[in-house]
């Protein structure tokens, strides 16, 4: 540890080691990497640098776990993931102070991120009692055929920093509850959410092997991955990340044929028609694109606003715009944060200057923010059209790129003109047109009059290079951690 910018209430939360078998350990090299205040710029602590020859012994301790976890009754399992949640829910102050610190975000979007993360710790418990398995009609009257459902093995989480108490949760909860053992391997900008979570599991009683997490670099990540996703060990990978990262991670899978998630990237259209709820429709905007400063997948990337209201619509953005309190994300009237790398201030600068260049006009902010930390202001771009970069490059940045259109047929080739299908929205009061824009718009989740289309209760993914799979919602998430057996016989 370097030298801590806050105080904890419960200071045994914060580790830096790697946690596995119910130890915390270093990594065989006895190297560490930094982990930075993007508000600040500075680094306040150091974590384990894990490589891939520790990797083994890992899988090989969660394998031992997975074989004693595999048999608890699904009841003690609920159980268990019940006591996790209240655990995180009773340290939730500081949980969401070391949240903001790795992250950048503002102290309420914490606490909002920990709300909605143990959704899935509730929500998955109460799973865990639901799995069956299925008898089928059989086909003849001596035959007799029935499916049977079982945990698919160790699996491996790989999560970004955007989220990364709800990534992991969504990932991990699912996993625990259908039986089966999970090795966590968090960014290496946000170790230290993961490395409390994984303390407080320890503390609610899941045994040893059962949540392991692997810290490691930047430098070392990629070797790390691929060991982690081509061990034999290792049955099932879910992935959230970039598209790019992504199709790494299914090559590496395909290796040794695992069953893998792919949650990636979002370039999302916000479609507001001109009989749409204005007010309705900003103020969900709003709360979309300036959340984490723009580092959402699901966030509004591409605003597409009918030409009646466009100029209304842009003036009201921009009085909103100017509201925003821009600063540390534990100041208390601080209502968007800094940008988690200063990667990502490149990226938004390159790609306003690219749309300025080819004739979009900067009506709020544009640059990166002033002092230390990785600040950029919140950006209004107008006038935007297909040739800009930023039109089909994912941003993830708090730029708001307003394009104006004409009709519905327009509006929805634009939308669907990208490569991504993660989220698309779309704000009207006439209920033909929603039917047609959910039936014809190309993406894995739809918000219609709503900024919001993710709960636990509701499956959560893509299409197109958006990815694939499932997570949270009925059926479908539990499901990606089971094997299904299909057993028939012949009786007398
Ligand atoms: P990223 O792809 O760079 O990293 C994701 C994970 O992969 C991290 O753990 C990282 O350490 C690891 N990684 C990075 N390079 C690797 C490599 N060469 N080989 C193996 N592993 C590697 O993504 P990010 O920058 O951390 O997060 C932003 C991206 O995540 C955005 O594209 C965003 O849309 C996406 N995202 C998607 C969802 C979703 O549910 N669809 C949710 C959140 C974020």
């Amino acid at each position: 540890m370097v030298s801590l910018p806050f105080t904890l209430k419960n200071e045994s939360l914060l580790h830096t080691k790697a946690y596995s078998h119910g130890e915390w350990i270093d990594a065989a090299s006895g190297e560490t990497f930094d982990v930075e205040d993007p508000g600040t710029g500075k680094t306040f602590a150091s974590c384990a640098d894990l490589g891939p020859e520790d990797v083994d012994a890992i899988i090989q301790s969660s394998q031992a776990g997975f074989k004693k976890y595999r048999h608890l009754n699904p009841r003690t399992r609920a159980q268990l993931l019940l006591k996790w949640h209240e655990l995180i829910m009773e340290n939730r102050d500081d949980i969401a102070t070391i949240l903001t610190y790795e992250t950048g975000k503002p102290l309420a979007e914490a606490y909002g991120e920990i709300d909605y993360a143990t959704r899935f710790t509730w929500w998955f418990a109460g799973e865990a009692e639901r799995i069956r398995g299925d008898i089928s009609t059989p086909a003849a009257p001596n035959r007799r055929v029935l499916v049977i459902k079982q945990p698919i093995g160790v699996c491996v989480a790989l999560v970004p920093w955007n989220f990364p108490i709800a990534m992991i949760l969504r990932k991990v909860g699912a996993a625990l509850a259908a039986g089966c053992t999970m090795i966590a391997k968090p960014s290496p900008e946000t170790p230290l959410t993961t490395l409390s979570l994984a303390y407080l599991a320890e503390q609610a009683g899941f045994d040893k092997g059962v949540f392991n997490v692997v810290t490691t670099s930047n430098k070392n990540t990629p070797a790390v991955s691929e060991a982690l996703c081509k061990h034999s060990l290792v049955h099932k990978v879910s992935f959230t990340g970039s598209t790019n990262v992504g199709s790494i991670i299914a090559n590496h899978c395909s290796v040794g044929l695992k069953k893998v998630t792919l949650e990636l990237g979002g370039n999302c259209p916000f479609i507001i028609f001109d009989d749409a709820n204005q007010d309705q429709a900003l103020s969900q905007l709003q709360t979309l694109k300036w959340r984490h400063a723009g580092q959402a997948c699901v966030t509004a990337n591409r605003i597409y606003v009918q030409e009646g209201i466009y100029e209304e619509i842009i003036a009201k953005m921009v009085a909103h715009a100017k509201s925003l309190q821009v600063g540390h994300g534990s100041g208390a009237s601080v209502n968007m944060g800094p940008l988690t790398t200063s990667r990502s201030v490149d990226k938004a600068t390159r790609q306003v200057k690219d749309a300025v260049q080819r004739g979009a006009k900067v009506v709020h902010g544009g640059n990166p923010g002033a002092g230390g930390g990785y600040f950029f202001e919140p950006t209004i771009l107008r006038d935007m059209d297909g040739t800009m970069s930023i039109t089909h490059e994912e941003s993830f940045a708090p730029i708001a790129a307003v394009y104006k259109f004409k009709t519905e047929d327009e509006v929805l080739k634009l939308a669907n003109d990208s490569e991504m299908g993660l989220a698309s929205y779309v704000f009207t009061k006439n209920i033909d047109r929603t039917w047609r824009m959910m039936e014809k718009l190309e993406a894995g989740m739809i918000g219609v009059n709503t900024g919001n289309s993710s709960a636990a209760e509701s499956p959560f993914g893509g299409m197109k290079m958006s990815g694939y799979g499932k997570e949270s919602g009925k059926d479908v998430a539990v499901a990606e951690y089971l094997v299904s057996k299909t057993c028939t016989m012949t009786i007398e």
